[in-house]
């Protein structure tokens, strides 16, 4: 005989609440389910679990309808069948060189790849056995006398999200597939939105969802995206045994940006595509780096593999004649473009690098130093005049290295 509700205590009717909620509510926001127990109507049903199927709910860890309605959607957007979230963009990478590398195996890596990638490539090189090499973005299909029996994994990003190299991906994934390596993409540059991976050969697709996808720089999230499900359950089963998962409420925020992805993702493209051409004018810029204009390296592949623009990031080189001094004051002096790191929000951001520190293989044509823009959503004009303002002051500015 089970006990009478009511003569249950005030407590325990509080905890098992009988909420008497009536059915038939529908919006257009996804339900922020919160949970780390899932629970089972039976232990049948617990017992029957597999952990393979992502239709099955388990442990709030690995998936709500949250994230599910998330990864759904991400995998729809670069064309493909499944996607994992992670906490931040760098752990998506981390949780790719979990599902796929071992000791003694060897990864190739573009030189002008986003750097705490190649950190971390470095990093299992060091302490973990495996061999890291670093490839010229440019190499096309010359990928093929680099692979060696033991190389199991390819990165590619298209372009480097600093110097912006375009690199030939069909060239390299059709060599990586004659040779059966597996070929894994950053696509945080286009969002999934300009370049579909699975279309050019490319096995995994990696996003910081910090970027465009959030959309407010207001939170960390990244996601793995690949269109064969034995891909996707190894990626599944690392993921797991790492242990991370993300938070119902940081997918709701995502899932309230997406459907404005686009729109913003055009907008970021007008307007840093017009401060490029614009730059390219300015005597102080010795170079633009816009994958979508002809003089960056890569170009005719941007024009080939591309669809629906670039979005806010690019590049310039400062002529030499500047000192890095020179440029940090540049930067600094900048009203609208705020100093800080990622990008993909409503805010213009500008940051100089040390592309020496970057580069290994490649030789960096550059004399000047190298100044990466992100351009925001602020009035276009409002940036050009913000720039202008900047680079008139650089030619005032007392040259730092012949002060004596
Ligand atoms: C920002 C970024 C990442 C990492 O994203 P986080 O969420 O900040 O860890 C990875 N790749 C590229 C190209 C990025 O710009």
């Amino acid at each position: 005989m089970s006990q009478s509700r009511s003569s249950r205590s005030q407590q325990t009717r509080i905890v098992h609440a009988e909420d008497k909620i009536t059915p038939g509510f529908d919006s257009f926001s996804v339900p922020v389910a919160r949970a780390s127990t899932v629970v089972f109507p039976d232990l049948a049903t617990l017992r029957a679990l597999d952990w393979r199927d992502d239709t099955q709910w388990r442990y709030g860890l690995h998936a709500t309808p949250t994230s599910a309605a998330l990864t759904q959607r991400l995998a729809a957007i670069e064309g493909g069948e499944h996607a994992l979230l992670y906490p931040s963009g760098l752990s998506a990478i981390s949780g790719v060189y979990f599902a796929f590398v071992k000791s003694g195996d060897d990864v190739l890596i573009p030189d002008n790849v986003y750097s705490p990638n190649r950190d971390h490539g470095d990093w299992l090189a060091r302490d973990f056995g495996l061999s890291v090499r670093y490839y010229d973005p440019m190499i096309g299909a010359g990928i093929a006398d680099l692979i060696r029996p033991e190389t199991k994994l390819i990165w590619l990003e298209a372009p480097g999200s600093v110097t912006m190299e375009v690199p030939d991906t069909r060239a390299i994934t059709a060599v990586a597939k004659a040779r059966g390596v597996l070929t894994a993409t950053d696509n945080t540059y286009s969002a999934g939105l300009a370049f579909k991976p699975f279309e050019l050969g490319i096995d995994i697709s990696v996003q910081a969802l910090t970027k465009y996808q959030s959309g407010g720089s207001d939170l960390l999230m990244g996601a793995a995206i690949t269109a064969n499900h034995d891909l996707h359950l190894k990626l599944k089963a690392a993921r797991m045994r790492v242990g991370i998962g993300v938070s119902a409420d940081d997918c709701s925020l995502v899932l309230r940006s997406l459907p404005s992805m686009k729109v913003r993702f055009e907008q970021h493209d007008r307007s840093a595509l017009a401060l490029a051409r614009w730059l390219k004018t300015r005597p102080e810029i010795a170079a633009v780096l816009h994958p979508a204009l002809p003089d960056c390296p890569g170009h005719e592949f941007f024009a080939r593999d591309f669809s629906g623009g670039a979005g806010g990031l690019f590049s310039v080189v400062f002529d030499g004649r500047y000192t890095p001094a020179q440029v940090d004051a540049f930067c600094e002096a900048l009203e609208l473009f705020a100093l800080g790191w990622s990008w993909g929000g409503a805010h213009s951001l500008v940051m100089p690098y040390n592309i020496g520190s970057m580069r290994s293989a490649a030789q960096w044509p550059h004399a000047g130093t190298l100044v990466r823009f992100y351009v925001g959503l602020e009035d276009e004009a409002d940036l050009r005049a913000d720039i202008g303002r900047a680079l008139d002051g650089l030619d005032q500015q007392p040259e730092i290295g012949s002060v004596k």
